[in-house]
């Protein structure tokens, strides 16, 4: 796919492909229309390195920023690199409202992290939320933890060494400086695992223990019902 800003007929993609990602807003893989384009005739004569093209998501109309690198200048249109970068990244979502106050303001930072791209802060944030947790667990929870991402593992089917760095930053690293370096794919992993397991932990049962009250809330009301009516 070859992106180009043409000095009349504006943006183009060839072989009328499109441009489609997760939207930062509503979180729909969605196609992008181009809403706002650099005029060729002005980038002709500045030449920037990079430009800035503004899209539309097709499903919720919010503007989303995508940054281009230019690849070549031509008589009448500038190509741009097809590896954009995203200005706003879609923010990773998870059930709060169940997690312990303090492991929730510190995995609210680390999913912020790894929304921005920052890959070892979310794995240094990522050990300070488990910690957290397993405080919060009170007495046999850090063991109760490492049951429940060993599952996780096997039932996702992930083997040792791909394992190794999630285990360590969550479980193995005494100190700060013994985390292992994360690349983007690590930290995707160490992402899935640790919400697996704070669901377990904490929201699983939240949201039993909140339906059941529910249940009980109604069974009540239809007893109250039958006799006041008897
Ligand atoms: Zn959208």
């Amino acid at each position: 796919m070859s992106i180009v800003l043409h000095r009349d007929q504006g943006f183009l993609l060839e072989n009328d492909e499109q441009i489609g990602l997760e939207c930062p807003y509503c979180g729909v893989y969605s196609h992008m229309s181009p809403e706002s384009v650099p005029d060729a005739t002005d980038l002709l004569h500045h030449r920037p390195k990079h430009v800035g093209l503004v899209f539309r998501c097709d499903a919720c109309q919010a503007p989303v920023f995508l940054r281009f690198a230019v690849k070549q200048y031509g008589e009448d249109q500038v190509e741009l690199y097809r590896n954009f970068i995203e200005l706003e990244r879609p923010k990773e979502r998870f059930a709060f409202a169940y997690l312990p106050k303090d492991t929730e303001v510190l995995f609210r930072e680390a999913l912020s992290c790894y929304s921005n791209n920052n890959f070892n802060a979310f794995a240094s944030m990522c050990r300070r939320s488990a910690s957290s947790a397993y405080h919060a667990l009170g007495e046999g929870g850090r063991l109760r933890a490492f049951e429940e991402i060993i599952i996780a593992q096997d039932i996702a089917g992930i083997d040792d060494d791909t394992f190794a760095p999630v285990k360590k930053v969550l479980f193995d690293a005494e100190i700060e400086e013994e985390l292992p370096m994360l690349n983007r794919s690590q930290a995707g992993i160490l992402l899935e695992v640790l919400k697996d397991m704070l669901y377990q932990c904490f929201v699983r049962r939240g949201k039993l223990t909140r339906a059941l009250k529910v249940r009980r809330f109604f069974v009540q009301g239809s007893n109250d019902d039958l006799q006041s009516t008897a």
